[in-house]
């Protein structure tokens, strides 16, 4: 049955009685997943301005065509809700498509082809950075870990600037191994920062010299400020191109929204674009947690801005990440008994220095008086806008929530629609999954972690502390709201696409690229595919407060669709491998067709 707008058909039975208006656009014969229980599966969609206005059967549909109606004849074909992307670092990802990815590099001509590349792209003068070389070095992608080191040299790969200085005779480069421990300086960075074969390297750094003395452009430690010091801001010219290029990989993958982590630069590029006309997906601010006392004082809080451009969250970070042993564990991990991860700097002053490093599994982090995150947090309750904060190793999830507990009691806010997120919750203490439920938290995870991470994982944290790893269907029984982020455009480890494809494949496999293991890495956390389109498109809706605007196909929301050649429930069901395969064919954002695949 065909749910018209009742408010489009009433307005206009004003006039003309009987008939609703034309719509501006149908989507016919199509297998159309709405993701809105009322009425799972339909045929077709018809659109008016920005809204959806009907969801039914073909021949439904059709009858609401008129002269100026654009007809799309899906053929069969799979159409969802737009995909939202609850994790992305626009910024990153524009940075790596436009400038130089190195991740999966780590012998010379791929090194020299690369840098070309990027020199190729950027205007003459920018300069070329980061790059992370070597992270599939020791372990190739598509492996699982389980049968220890693939791939790995006794030397890592270590560049010397001749072989990037023939490429790069214009442009300054700076990049650096994925660990940070190795940096490469070209000729022309050098000569910028007024390096010479005479020059001492500065305390606890090192400028290489090979046998005959000439640099050979690697630098380690604090001689990379040397460098580091004389690169300037990017150009906003440039950062347009950036975010133009993130948009088009968004437009490519069916991502009709993306929640950003935003810098002031960022925000201002995405203005520009949206005055031109030029958003094709749209985003989801998220400044960081430590402007709460400017936001505060300009009165701004949770969804303001438009469509397009909304304030969704604060994000702030208890620990470090996974991909550089950073994350903070109770434990030492271990490949490196001596570690337990590290503390973001917004976290400090902590109310008893070290308090987060000294906590032991049978303690709580507000056992120790309230350090700079609780102040944050606290201030953030009061604009309304509610904090997305990462956490990843046992101890950092454990922190959040302790202060998120705290929190939310005082305020006497924990049965409120508060909303509130842990991003990443990627490994959590057995002790603490229940809390997600009971405290009513989002979960922002990254699915696609799981294919790429579990390369080194069991290495690092052990069997016992992987089984609470990307532990979707624990958080999930235990009343999380799972959604799901790219994470896009990875760590400095990893590689990680906007497509969706990617984290539906991870989510209902928990296998890698390449289908190991072949039962999954821990099966039982496992998702249906129906559960994993949900966390990618209803749920990111929901946490931001936008379930009345997106994330099901549904008469009234915008008319943000993602076109499929798949039907991604049937293969998520049957061949989950497909969904890697999955082309799509068209992405529509607020009623207009943004991109058109062939
Ligand atoms: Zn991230």
């Amino acid at each position: 049955m065909t749910r018209l707008l009742a408010v489009v058909a009433a307005s206009v039975c004003l006039t003309s009685c009987g008939s609703p208006p034309p719509a501006d656009l149908v989507l016919l014969n199509g297998r159309v997943y709405t993701v809105d229980a009322a009425q799972p599966w339909a045929e077709a969609v018809a659109v008016s301005g920005d809204r959806i206005v009907a969801v039914g059967t073909t021949a439904e549909i059709r009858r609401l065509r008129g002269e100026g109606t654009r007809t799309i004849e899906l053929g069969g074909a799979f159409v969802s809700p737009g995909f939202n992307d609850a994790h992305v670092h626009i910024d990153g990802t524009g940075a790596l498509l436009v400038g130089v990815n190195l991740l999966d590099v780590h012998e010379p001509a791929a090194f020299t082809e690369r840098v070309a590349g990027a020199a190729a792209r950027l205007p003459k003068g920018s300069w070329i950075t980061r790059g992370d070389w070597g992270a599939y070095e020791q372990w190739s992608a598509g492996s699982s870990g389980r049968a220890g080191t693939t791939g790995g040299a006794d030397q890592p790969f270590t560049p010397d600037r001749s072989l990037i200085d023939g490429v790069t005779p214009d442009h300054p480069v700076l990049v650096n191994r994925f660990d940070r421990s190795v940096f490469l300086a070209n000729s022309r960075a050098l000569e910028l920062a007024g390096i010479t074969e005479r020059t001492r390297a500065p305390a606890g750094g090192e400028i290489a010299r090979d046998a005959s003395g000439r640099l050979t452009g690697i630098l380690k430690g604090s001689a990379v400020d040397l460098v580091r010091t004389v690169i300037p801001p990017v150009p906003f010219e440039q950062r347009l191109v950036q975010v133009r290029a993130v948009l088009q990989e968004a437009r490519e993958g069916g991502v009709t929204t993306m929640q950003d982590l935003t810098s002031a630069a960022q925000l201002m590029a995405y203005q520009e674009l949206k005055k031109r006309g030029e958003l094709t997906a749209r985003i989801m601010l998220r400044p960081t947690l430590d402007n709460v006392e400017h936001t505060a004082a300009l009165g701004l809080s949770r969804g303001f801005g438009d469509g397009w451009l909304k304030f969704v969250g604060y994000k702030a970070w208890v620990d470090g990440i996974m991909g550089s042993s950073g994350a903070m564990f109770f434990e030492p991990y271990d490949h490196d008994p001596t570690n337990k991860g590290l503390v973001r700097t917004i976290m400090f002053p902590e109310g008893k220095e070290g308090a987060a490093l000294s906590m032991t599994a049978a303690q709580h982090y507000t056992d120790f008086p309230p350090g700079n995150l609780e102040k944050l947090i606290e201030r953030a309750v009061e604009t309304g806008i509610p904090p997305h904060i990462h956490a990843i190793g046992d101890k950092g999830n454990r922190i959040i929530l302790d202060l998120y507990q705290k929190i939310l009691t005082e305020h006497g806010m924990i049965d409120s629609d508060h909303r509130w997120r842990v991003i990443h919750a990627q490994v959590a203490h057995p002790d603490d999954f229940e809390r997600f439920g009971r405290l009513h938290l989002v979960a922002e995870v990254n699915p696609y972690h799981v294919s790429d991470d579990m390369r080194w994982m069991e290495e690092r944290i052990g069997a016992e502390r992987s089984k609470g790893a990307y532990a979707f269907r624990t958080l999930k029984d235990a009343g999380a709201v799972l959604i799901f982020g790219s994470d896009s455009p990875g760590t400095n480890a990893a590689r990680y696409y906007l497509s969706p494809v990617y984290g539906l494949y991870a989510a209902v496999t928990r296998q890698t690229l390449t289908g190991e293991p072949a039962e999954g890495w821990f099966p039982g956390q496992r998702l249906t595919i129906e559960e994993a389109i949900e966390a990618y498109t209803k749920g990111p809706a929901w946490a931001s407060f936008e379930e009345d605007l997106k994330g099901t196909v549904s008469v009234g929301r915008l008319a943000d669709l993602a076109v499929f050649d798949t039907n991604l429930v049937e293969v998520g069901q049957s061949s989950p491998v497909d969904l890697l395969k999955a082309k799509v064919l068209y992405t529509i954002v607020g009623g207009r067709v943004v991109f058109a695949g062939t």
